[in-house]
């Protein structure tokens, strides 16, 4: 990208600065060159995007129209998504570091999936209706109303539209701010929705920080009526509080520190590269990841050290370049909090096998890299093996049996995702059964089908998104009831 991007607000049908003019900057994370600048949201710009969300959604024609027009809106947008699948890859790049081969290929084309799943959902979702002798009872879904949605740096437009996508197809008016180390494509993708032909005022876009600033009406503001949040466990915890206040209900999709079993009978073809993908794909830097390994012991020795291996081979650099695997963590402070958890596994006893200190040769040194790393020797109990990360180091446990491999699985506050490898489907369902967390995969990772539930347990979560999860959230259910 040769041309600044300089983002701003979308407020009702206006592009607009910060209602007192300041701007923050975001930079590539590769060579920390800057890519634009941003207006710094104010709690008045929150207030003045709520309004037009509010406006939007009571004076219509969205929140009434036919779901069936509003689908044929949404997939215009996701054919223009389509139609700019390379400038918004290339921009999610620069402004994020994930890799070019991910965001072209996986991210987003889910951005576009995300719209017509939603848009097709509606019309497709079965009713309920009961008839009890001359009675007849059936169930309305009316959209909620307007729609606060606050995401995270990590997947920045696939989990935007992961909010987006229901709470418009269900007829809500949303105010999305996404977050600020990553808000470029959210201002192009509202830039693409509006040309494709989205009422304005429906979808809008403020940008900058939490707490007081801009964020603070979102989750505070009595004229919000839904709040969908993908973030830390930490700022979960504010949003929650914040929106108590109100009753306003809250969705939030937070940390995780999952689980990766391989048991002894493991295809270790299978095993290992997944087992890669599943802690050093996304930089690192994903919710799901498998950042706990626990490994049977009989193969423990012989895994790790395939692992290991492996892992020293991963290429980090450029994420433009399509053969990197792993691009730079998203920013400096990020950064020296991934070193700082090494650095307390080393204090804690552990052993670091590959990776462990920031790259800093001539290629990595302008940007925020940090090795593919491995690390031994520590229990469950450690910090390092109970706190989220979030970032390319591999935690590796050892167990001797199922129940042992449970137990410490379910040793977490977190319970967000797990996975694990075995040839014995038997215990791969017990397993399952037993496993405290929102999303369990046997002999495979990170596949999403967007009609199941998603969300954690514990601090990873509260509620459930994707197909008719969504549809409870993003819609106030109600029952009808008619004497024949
Ligand atoms: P974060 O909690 O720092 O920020 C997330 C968003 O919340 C940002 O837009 C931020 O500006 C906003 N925010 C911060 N304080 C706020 C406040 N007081 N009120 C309202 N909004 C506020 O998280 P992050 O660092 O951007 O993202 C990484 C975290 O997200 C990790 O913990 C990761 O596990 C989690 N995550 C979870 C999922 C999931 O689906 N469960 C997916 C991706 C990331």
């Amino acid at each position: 990208m040769t041309t600044q991007f300089d983002a701003a607000h979308l407020i009702g049908d206006k592009w607009l600065p910060a209602s007192d003019g300041a701007t923050f900057e975001t930079r590539d994370p590769h060579d920390g060159s800057l890519l634009g600048t941003v207006p710094k949201g104010t709690a008045a710009d929150g207030e003045a995007a709520i309004t037009a969300a509010r406006s939007a959604f009571d004076d219509g024609p969205w929140s009434t129209m036919a779901p069936k027009e509003r689908a044929r809106i949404l997939h215009a947008v996701a054919d223009n998504l389509d139609a700019h699948r390379e400038e918004l890859a290339q921009l999610e790049t620069r402004d994020g570091g994930k890799t070019i081969t991910q965001s072209l290929h996986a991210e987003i084309p889910r951005v576009a999936h995300n719209l017509r799943f939603f848009a097709d959902y509606v019309s497709m979702a079965a009713n309920e209706a009961y008839p009890d002798g001359d009675l007849l009872s059936y169930v309305l879904y009316p959209p909620a109303g307007v729609v606060s949605a606050i995401s995270p740096w990590n997947a920045p437009l696939m989990l935007a539209t992961w909010k987006i996508a229901p709470a418009l197809a269900f007829g809500n008016t949303v105010v999305l701010k996404p977050a600020p180390q990553t808000p470029l494509t959210a201002h192009r993708f509202a830039e693409l929705a509006l040309e494709a032909g989205l009422p304005p005022g429906v979808l809008n876009v403020v940008h900058g920080f939490g707490g007081e600033a801009v964020a603070g009406p979102l989750t505070s503001d009595r004229r919000v009526d839904r709040i969908t949040f993908t973030g830390s466990s930490a700022t979960g915890v504010k949003i929650l509080q914040s929106a108590a206040l109100n009753h306003t209900p809250v969705s939030a999709e937070m940390g995780g520190k999952s689980a990766n079993i391989i048991f002894e009978d493991a295809d270790l073809d299978v095993a290992v590269p997944m087992s890669l993908r599943a802690i050093f794909g996304g930089n690192g830097q994903v919710c799901l990841s498998g950042s706990r390994l626990l490994v049977q012991n009989s193969i423990r020795e012989e895994f790790v050290a395939r692992f290991a291996e492996e892992a020293a081979k991963l290429t980090v650099g450029d994420p433009k370049d399509p053969d990197t695997f792993m691009g730079p963590l998203i920013e400096q402070r990020h950064l020296d909090k991934v070193h700082g958890y090494v650095e307390l596994a080393q204090s804690e006893g552990g052993k670091v096998l590959t990776g462990g200190e920031r790259l800093a040769d001539a290629s990595h040194s302008a940007g925020f890299y940090y090795p593919p790393t491995v690390i031994t020797g520590l229990t469950n109990e450690s910090r390092t093996a109970r706190e989220e990360i979030f970032g390319p180091v591999e935690t590796v446990l050892g167990f001797d049996t199922e129940e042992q491999a449970l137990a410490i699985t379910n040793d977490s506050p977190y319970g967000l995702a797990g996975m694990l490898f075995t040839q014995n489907l038997d215990r791969a369902h017990r397993m399952a059964a037993r496993w405290k967390a929102g999303t369990v995969w046997i002999n495979t990772f990170f596949e999403r089908d967007l009609r199941l539930p998603f969300g954690g347990e514990g601090i990873s979560g509260l509620g459930r998104e994707g197909g008719q999860y969504s549809r409870e959230f993003f819609t106030e259910p109600r029952a009808v009831t008619i004497r024949l």
